[in-house]
Formats: C-alpha cells, sequence, structure tokens
C-alpha cells in the first residue's frame, strides 16, 4: 500500500519511472506522449543533459546558502540574464519556488509599495473571472475560478473580479475585435471608480490564460488599454506569466507580444522547465527603489529564496532556450500544430473553437458549435478525454468548469519546445483517438 497522498485520492496515478525528450515510460514500459508539459512545464522535454549537468555541478559546489546571508553566482547570473530580456522597466528579480509563491510575493510587495510610497488606504486588488493564480490562500484569492475556490471562500480576502478578455464567448455579433477589447478593459476602469480612485494596489491577469480557459490571449489593444487605465489610477500591473512566459509563447515574455509591460511580472513552471522548482517575482526599479529608500526590506521570504541549485537548473533553461533558437523553433512548431488542429478539428461538430500562441494552444469542446453551448457539467467531458486521451498515451491537460455560470470543457496542449513534426501528428491523431472513445464527443 502507498503511502503517498495523490490528488485525487479515489484514482491513484500511474507510476512514471522514466523520460526522455518527449515521452515519459511508466512502470510497464508504456510510453506516453507529453502534449502538455506536465502543465506547460517541461518546454525542453526531458533528460537534457546540459541541464542535467548544470544542476549536478552545483549540487556539489554550493547546493544551498540562506537568503539571510548570502547570494550566489547562480542566482545573480539568472537575474541579469532575466533582466536583459525582460520587458519594460523590470529591473529586479525575487527568486522563489514556484508560481503561487511567485504570486504571493507579488501581491504582498504591490501592498508594501503603496505604503511606503504613502498611500496605506490602497488596499484593494482586483482580477478576473475564469483565471487561476495558484493554490495557496492569497493567490486562490486573487483567482476567480468559482470550483477551486467554492469550499475556501470564508477564509480568502475579498478581491473584485471583472469579466477576462474572452473573445470566442463574449465579443458581440457585429462588434469589432478593438471595440470588444476595449469595453473588456473598461470594465476595469469602472470597478476602480466603484471602489475609489485612490484605494486600488493592483489588478492582476495572465495575458494568455491557461489552466481556467485553455491558451486564450486578450485581442489586441486589450492589455495596452489596461496598462493606461492602471497608470491613470496610480493601479500597479501584475501580470501572471507563470504558464504562458518562458517561451511558450514564441516570446520569452507573453505580453511582448501585447506590446505591455507590467509593474511586476510572475514567472515559474518554463523557467525551471521541470527540472528544478524555482519561480520568480520581477519588479521595477521604482518599486524597489521606493522601499530601498523607505523601510529598506520587503517584509516576506521563505527558507528556499533564489536557491542556488534551482537558480542554476533555471540559468541553463533559459540560456538553452536563448543559445538553441527555441523561440524560433516555437513559432515554427506553432504553426504546424494549429494547421494539424484545424486539419483535424475545425469542422468537428463538438469543437467550438481552437486557439493560443506559440505551443500554447486550447481546444473548447462545445455540445452546439453554433449556440456555442457548452456540455452538461455532469457529462465530465474534460475529465472522460484526459483519461481516454492517458490510455492511448498522450498526457495532455483537459479541464471543465471554466465559463461564468455555466460549465465550459478544454484540452490545453503545451509540448516541450523541441517537439518534432512526426510528435505533432502523433499528439494530433491521439486527441482524436481520446474523442472516439468518449461517447457524446465522437461523430
Ligand atoms: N499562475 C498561473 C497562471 C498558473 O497556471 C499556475 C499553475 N498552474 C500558478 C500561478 C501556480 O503555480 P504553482 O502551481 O507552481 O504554484
Amino acid at each position: 500500500m502507498s503511502h503517498v497522498f495523490p490528488r485525487q485520492i479515489t484514482a491513484p496515478p500511474v507510476k512514471a519511472v522514466s523520460a526522455k525528450g518527449c515521452y515519459f515510460t511508466d512502470e510497464n514500459g508504456k510510453q506516453y506522449l507529453d502534449g502538455s508539459g506536465g502543465a506547460a512545464v517541461s518546454c525542453l522535454g526531458h533528460g537534457d543533459p546540459d541541464i542535467i549537468k548544470a544542476i549536478q555541478d552545483q549540487v556539489a559546489q554550493l547546493a544551498f546558502a540562506h537568503t539571510g546571508f548570502f547570494t550566489s553566482d547562480p542566482a545573480e547570473n539568472l537575474a541579469d540574464l532575466l533582466i536583459k530580456y525582460a520587458p519594460g522597466d523590470l529591473d529586479r528579480v525575487y527568486f522563489v519556488s514556484g508560481g503561487s509563491e511567485a504570486v504571493e510575493a507579488a501581491l504582498k510587495l504591490a501592498r508594501q509599495f503603496h505604503i511606503e510610497n504613502g498611500e496605506p488606504q490602497r488596499r484593494h486588488l482586483i482580477a478576473r473571472r475564469q483565471s487561476y493564480h495558484g493554490n495557496t490562500l492569497g493567490a486562490l484569492a486573487t483567482g476567480g475560478n468559482a470550483w477551486r475556490r467554492a469550499q475556501f471562500e470564508p477564509i480568502l480576502v475579498d478581491v473584485s473580479h471583472i469579466a477576462p478578455c474572452y473573445e470566442y464567448v463574449d465579443r458581440a455579433e457585429g462588434e469589432s475585435a478593438e471595440d470588444y477589447g476595449l469595453r473588456a478593459a473598461q470594465e476595469l476602469e469602472d470597478e476602480i471608480l466603484r471602489l475609489g480612485t485612490d484605494q486600488v494596489m493592483a489588478f492582476v491577469a495572465e495575458p494568455v490564460v491557461g489552466a481556467t480557459m485553455g491558451a486564450v490571449p486578450a485581442v489586441a489593444g486589450y492589455f495596452k488599454r489596461i496598462r493606461e487605465i492602471c497608470d491613470q489610477y496610480g493601479v500597479l500591473l501584475i501580470l501572471d506569466e507563470v504558464m504562458c512566459g518562458m517561451g511558450r509563447t514564441g516570446h520569452l515574455f507573453a505580453c511582448e507580444a501585447d506590446e505591455v509591460s507590467p509593474d511586476i511580472a510572475c514567472i515559474a513552471k518554463g523557467l525551471g522547465a521541470g527540472y528544478q522548482p524555482i519561480g520568480a517575482m520581477l519588479c521595477t526599479s521604482k518599486i524597489y527603489d521606493t522601499i530601498g529608500a523607505g523601510s529598506g526590506f520587503f517584509q516576506h521570504g521563505h527558507t528556499y529564496l533564489a536557491h542556488p541549485s534551482a537558480c542554476a537548473a533555471g540559468l541553463a533553461v533559459v540560456n538553452a532556450i536563448l543559445d538553441r533558437n527555441l523561440l524560433a523553433a516555437v513559432q515554427t512548431r506553432s504553426e504546424q500544430l494549429f494547421a494539424a488542429l484545424t486539419d483535424a478539428f475545425g469542422q468537428h461538430p463538438h469543437v467550438g473553437d481552437i486557439r493560443g500562441r506559440g505551443l500554447f494552444a486550447g481546444v473548447e469542446i462545445v455540445e452546439d458549435r453554433e449556440a456555442k453551448r457548452p456540455f452538461d457539467p455532469t457529462l465530465k467531458t474534460a475529465a472522460r478525454l484526459k483519461k481516454a486521451a492517458f490510455e492511448a498515451g498522450l498526457v495532455c491537460y483537459p479541464m471543465g468548469g471554466t465559463r461564468d455560470g455555466r460549465m465550459g470543457d478544454h484540452i490545453l496542449l503545451a509540448p516541450p519546445f523541441v517537439i518534432s513534426e512526426p510528435q505533432i501528428s502523433e499528439l494530433v491523431d491521439k486527441i482524436g483517438s481520446a474523442f472516439k472513445q468518449v461517447d457524446h464527443v465522437s461523430v
């Protein structure tokens, strides 16, 4: 009997024993194509010798040094590299162990910045419905996914949630994409005005919404308007790039495509590519200097901040993305992936939308294509597709329960950047086999 506490207690997971390139092998020797990098983590695939060596060397030299006393070369070098390529005025990097920690740090930094900037009354947070920012209490409160929040609602801090930018569902007939983007962004200004123009500390959003919506980018112009509104009212813009950052969309930072830069950015997942747990919060010099000139101390921290072995992994990963020209590879494979998905499912009666950016793709499953009506949630479409895909030897990331008030289902794809064209065909074929195994989705 296992003593591990699995996520799904009623259905403990299969035991993986090894992984190489784009494939996992389980204890029975069965192979699985990694179509989602776990949850958009394994951007370099598995078993990369350069990353393994970088970690081994670092562990041998200096595995750990507490940031209460020391900094280290891997932390310094990784911060320099990230800032070299980071958009806008991002200038400082705070290393943590994952995405939720990066979001928690961002929230607390935003609050402390306003206090030290002479505006202690700024305490309200605004985020979006159908978003996910992590599972720790602050990050969970920020996220707008009703299902994840439900049982913890009484112990969550109060956060306002506005609509996401979800063109497929929310753009009105006859409305241009640009007008829709401005209308969606207007919700932010309306909420700031409702709360009080000097009351809001930050607005938090994912540039491309991952887990809760299935790779949904905003329409052009949306984030530019969001940036203007934040600037007008002194609200910090926190962009959560935990899933969509680090090359996933073909840009090192996803917000580059939206032509905006945040005051605070959160990254994780692809930063360590699964070789080590690492995340980071990046902030502008304005925020850093305000606290530097004030209390001089960010009142937050964890034992494993800037962990040298994790930073060594992150440094090797980002160098690999840049040196191996993987951002260009993402663009090329992206075209192949979207062409293959459109070819296979573009006319499928239960596929409502195929969207995304780079190697970050979402396939929205609907009961009725014309009406864009989702399946009844009790059918558990996403969970059944996940199971059928897994049986067919594919790891992908289906999710249900995403739309406001109505349940929706999608499959999220985020394969390693090193996926080959034949492997893209295999991935799409296996999704097709999964569709055939689930009665109400098969045709
Ligand atoms: N933000 C986003 C956008 C995410 O997708 C996730 C994880 N799925 C998180 C935050 C939380 O990251 P972690 O699971 O590493 O804590």
